[in-house]
């Protein structure tokens, strides 16, 4: 039995836990006349009353005042807000794409002549942005195995601006150790920066130390695969300084979001911590089931994932190891066969992307990927046959198994196995 000061203090722990879907649920917004959702500001543009607050405005010295949508907008600052309550950053700014928040959130950082230290598996349009277009404005980059501390250490050097990694990673599944990477960053006077996009509420890395949070809300934030978006999640000096009328990206490069998307976005993240829960619940069923199967399996809920254990230790626990899995089929046609089937079938769709309420699965080395060098995949890990599911909101998960199973003996990934009574 726990005595009362023992029982209080249990209390005070879970009172201020944190917990992303509370700090979502605890937003309270009222609409013009009085509506539950926020009025959507319909607006491009803004009027003022004198000439000297418009004047004030684009200073940046006039809080609560809107000058131009390209800037900001009220819908997108109530989504802003709602993300970095889920982050447990001071603010947010979105845009209208994942890369619009990634690319403008580097290059505010770096200017010519600085380096990053990157993992070397990132989504594949990071890691092009990085390696061609970044090299162009002379910011290089050198990418590193993100779990091995030593080689992270040892590619800083003086220039480095920027640590840049996935908290798990697309499509490797492969884990930052997030809380020794932002060591290692302040150590060296470098930003952590980690892209979340796979692991929303099931990972926070801003509690964990990383400095800005980026996310594509186009996949499980947002949910229903109709609308693109991004989020940087930072500390508001910084989220000011790419507001900056003079020398902002967020400003000047122009991946601004539309009010309209910011308001369905913020309307869908209400049901994240749902979906959430039930994505990993059935990504946990199938890759266990996929695993006793004999298939190359790579989920971090299994004991089998080199970096299980860590997950566990940053995770925040009841929203499970989330919703993507990968097995290898063990060549390109084979992968191919299966994917063209299970869609035949109903079982999802052979499309690129994320956190739909369908399962969707693609061969990330000719699709998401194929950005990346081919003799760079296999010294990655990444091999031809490699499938990347994005496990759905299935209520009958053990029924999708089944069909699923079917459809891999059909095309010869499995053999048939015979159960005798
Ligand atoms: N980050 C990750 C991990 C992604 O998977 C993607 C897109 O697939 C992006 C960023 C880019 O986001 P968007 O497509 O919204 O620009």
């Amino acid at each position: 039995m726990l005595n009362d000061d023992k029982m209080k203090e249990k209390m005070k722990e879970k009172i201020i836990k944190f917990d992303p879907a509370n700090n979502i649920q605890d937003l309270q917004y009222f609409g013009e006349y009085g509506g539950v959702n926020p009025s959507i500001s319909d607006s491009s543009t803004y009027t003022f009353l004198s000439a000297k607050t418009m004047f004030d405005t684009f200073e940046g010295n006039a809080n609560g005042c809107y000058l131009y949508s390209r800037h900001t907008t009220p819908s997108n600052l109530y989504l802003g807000e709602a993300l970095a309550a889920m982050e447990g950053t001071e603010t947010a700014n979105v845009s209208a794409t994942g890369m619009g928040a990634i690319t403008s959130a580097i290059l505010q950082l770096c200017k010519a002549g600085d380096h990053i230290v990157s993992s070397r598996t990132i989504y594949g349009g990071t890691y092009a942005f990085l390696k061609n277009f970044a090299s162009r404005l002379n910011i290089q980059t050198t990418f590193v195995d993100i779990t091995r501390l030593d080689l992270v250490e040892a590619a800083i050097s003086s220039e480095s601006k920027i640590l840049y990694c996935e908290s798990v990673s697309n499509p490797l599944l492969e884990l930052a150790d997030i809380k020794n990477l932002a060591i290692l960053a302040k150590k060296n006077g470098l930003k952590l920066l980690v892209d979340n996009t796979f692991s929303p509420m099931t990972i926070s890395p801003a509690k964990l130390g990383a400095d800005l949070v980026l996310h594509s809300l186009t996949k499980f934030i947002n949910g229903s695969s109709d609308t693109m978006g991004g989020v940087i999640c930072a500390d508001q000096d910084f989220i000011d300084s790419i507001r900056n009328v003079n020398d902002g990206t967020g400003m000047l490069l122009g991946s601004s979001m539309d009010s309209l998307r910011a308001a369905s976005i913020l309307k869908n993240m209400r049901t994240l911590h749902i979906r959430m829960k039930q994505h990993s619940k059935n990504a946990m069923y199938l890759a266990q089931k996929f695993e006793e199967l004999g298939l190359k399996t790579v989920y971090p809920g299994l004991a089998s994932h080199p970096s299980h254990h860590l997950f566990t230790e940053m995770m925040n626990e009841e929203y499970g190891y989330g919703g993507i899995l990968t097995i290898d089929a063990g060549s390109l046609d084979k992968a191919n066969e299966l994917m063209e089937l299970m869609q035949e079938r109903n079982l999802g769709y052979l499309a690129v992307s994320l956190g739909f309420y369908k399962t969707l699965f693609s061969a990330p080395g000719t699709s998401t990927s194929s950005e990346i060098p081919k003799e760079e995949q296999k010294e990655m890990g990444l091999s031809d046959g490699l499938i990347r599911f994005s496990i759905g909101l299935d209520n009958d998960i053990e029924r999708t198994y089944q069909m699923m199973r079917e459809c891999m003996i059909d095309v010869g990934v499995i053999k048939p196995t015979y159960v005798l009574n």
